[in-house]
């Protein structure tokens, strides 16, 4: 497996080593499970799969989370090589954002008017920034994110749309504890109590997707809320939108495609996680 650092050794590798398809994973580290499943889909279906690990300093508004925000590199490498990835891109700030870096424009409407969007400004832009840049390093056929960040696979797709039309998108399944909590990074910041805690807000997204066809949305998504709230558990967001369209539901869909989403706190960190019914 190589290791690179700087774009233009990834770059001159791609262009000599690859006959066939590339697969990438972008990540920013601290590997696990569900990361490591991204990777087993593109080893599968890819020639080369090439995985970046690079905290974003751009998508995050908060300062200390992105200070906090955890790096494993000895321990992301054991797993990527077991994996079967060829190559792992781990830039530094200055080789993502050169001096005379320019600004992507992409308008996304309503994905940045709901939930993610207005909880956390400047995240998706700086998403958009780092994608763009990664993408026309590596060049990919094949490109791979997880469903967990659904309203990030939305904002994906419309970047490809405008800009690289002929990456094809494959969005995996969330992986999850036995509890039920969705594999994150961030669950490495929790306490084993506050393991145990953020379990519960798979069972608050279960509760509404169980509420399905027994009471109005309205009051699924208010019970749910309420059990949270009961655990001292705070909510950010919880609501329920149309998974194709992304517009935010005010009843259920009658014709499926219901997904709700979350994001929430426990001990100071910021969890988010869906569920599509
Ligand atoms: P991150 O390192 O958090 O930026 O995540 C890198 C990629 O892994 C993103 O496309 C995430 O959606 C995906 N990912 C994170 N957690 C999971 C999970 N539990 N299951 C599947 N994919 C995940």
């Amino acid at each position: 497996m190589k290791i690179f650092r700087q774009h233009s050794e990834l770059s001159t590798w791609l262009a000599s080593a690859t006959a066939g398809d590339t697969g990438f994973v972008p990540t920013m580290g601290a590997l696990h499970e569900g990361h490591i499943s991204l990777v087993n889909e593109a080893v599968a279906n890819n020639t080369t799969v090439v995985v970046s690990i690079f905290i974003n300093p751009k998508q995050f508004n908060n300062p200390e989370d992105y200070a906090k925000y955890p790096v494993t590199e000895a321990e992301d490498l054991a797993m990527l090589k077991s994996s079967g990835c060829h190559a792992v891109y781990i830039p530094s700030v200055e080789d993502i954002y050169p001096e005379n870096t320019t600004h992507i424009p992409l308008l996304l409407n309503h994905l940045e008017s709901i939930l993610e969007g207005p909880n956390r400004p400047g995240h998706f832009d700086g998403v958009v920034q780092v994608l763009h840049r990664l993408f026309s390093i590596v060049k990919p056929d094949r490109a791979y994110f997880g469903l967990k960040d659904f309203q990030q696979c939305k904002v994906v797709q419309a970047l490809c749309k405008q800009y690289f039309p002929d990456i094809q998108l494959i969005f995996c399944p969330t992986l999850r504890e036995s509890s039920g909590l969705a594999k994150s990074s961030r669950n490495r910041r929790l306490s084993s109590q506050g393991l145990v805690k953020a379990a519960l807000i798979y069972k608050a997204l279960k509760m509404v997707a169980d509420a399905h066809g027994h009471m109005p949305l309205s009051s699924a998504i208010i019970q749910s809320e309420r059990f949270l709230s009961a655990q001292d558990i705070r909510v950010e967001y919880l609501a329920c939108a149309d998974s194709d369209t992304f517009e935010l539901s005010e009843n259920w869909n009658a014709e499926g495609h219901n997904i709700v989403l979350i994001a929430a706190y426990i001990e100071h960190v910021r969890l988010i996680d869906n569920l599509q019914f």
